[in-house]
Formats: structure tokens, C-alpha cells, sequence
């Protein structure tokens, strides 16, 4: 196995000899066949900025999905969880959170698909922190009344 370490990495296959290559190998490692850049390669890279969804495919290497689609779901998700538990906790930076990823969508910064998880995160944070809040006051007046009549 002369290739054994590069296997893991092949994404080029020569045209020739149908030999995997490493994406950053110009020639064949088995006839020396010129393997080129790689156009569809190239054409993703391109297409990146318009195209910057969960995760894409470029040339056989998984590219990640850019931060800021994964903020707009940390985003939603801390507004759940504010939800079930811990409120203000995770509400608030649930909403500080989602706002900033509106911003930057608004900006052109990050993915459109991010919006919606966004926005639950922003909205969400704030209605778990305003029902907290808002069962916090009431416990304290209803412990406010009952110490009261206590006398
Ligand atoms: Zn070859």
C-alpha cells in the first residue's frame, strides 16, 4: 500500500488510470497523467458566498457550515431551553444572540437560512424571560399578601 496515507484524503481521480489522487496532487502518483485544478472544484468555491448553506460538498471535502448559521441555531435552541427551565438564564443571551444574527443577515454577513431559527431564538428569549419574570412577580406579591393577612 504506497498510498496509504493519502487514501484518506483522495478526491481527485485520474482520468486515465482511475487512480484516487490527493486534491492537491498536479500528476498522476501512478502514470504522471496531468490531473488539472479540478473545474467543478473551482466552480463551488465560486458559487461559496451565494451559496454558504449547512455544510456543502466542494471536490469530495466536507466543508463546515459557516459559524454563523450554527449561532442562529444555538440561538433557538438556548430560547427553548430558556423555555422549559432556566429562563432569563438562557432567554437573554438566547435573544442577544439571535438578534446579532439578524443583524449580520440583514448585512449580507451570514446565510438567509439562518433567519427563521434567528428569529425564533430572538423572540423566544425575550417571551421565556418576560413569562419568567413575569411568575417571579407574582410569586413575590402572592408571598407579599400571605405574610401580610399572616398578621
Ligand atoms: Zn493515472
Amino acid at each position: 500500500m504506497p498510498y496509504a496515507t493519502e487514501i484518506i484524503y483522495m478526491n481527485k481521480t485520474c482520468p486515465k488510470c482511475n487512480l484516487s489522487n490527493p486534491a492537491q496532487a498536479a500528476f498522476c502518483h501512478n502514470c504522471a497523467t496531468p490531473l488539472g485544478a479540478g473545474p467543478t472544484v473551482g466552480a463551488q468555491q465560486q458559487a461559496w458566498p451565494q451559496n454558504p448553506v449547512g455544510g456543502a460538498v466542494a471536490g469530495g471535502q466536507y466543508v463546515a457550515a459557516p459559524q454563523e448559521t450554527q449561532r442562529a441555531m444555538i440561538s433557538m435552541l438556548m430560547a427553548i431551553g430558556a423555555f422549559l427551565c432556566c429562563g432569563p438564564l438562557l432567554g437573554i443571551p438566547a435573544a442577544i444572540l439571535g438578534w446579532l444574527e439578524l443583524d449580520a443577515i440583514k448585512s449580507g454577513r451570514a446565510s438567509a437560512n439562518g433567519k427563521t431559527m434567528a428569529t425564533v431564538g430572538l423572540w423566544g428569549g425575550i417571551a421565556s424571560t418576560v413569562i419568567h419574570v413575569g411568575i417571579w412577580i407574582i410569586w413575590m406579591l402572592l408571598g407579599a399578601l400571605s405574610s401580610a393577612s399572616a398578621y
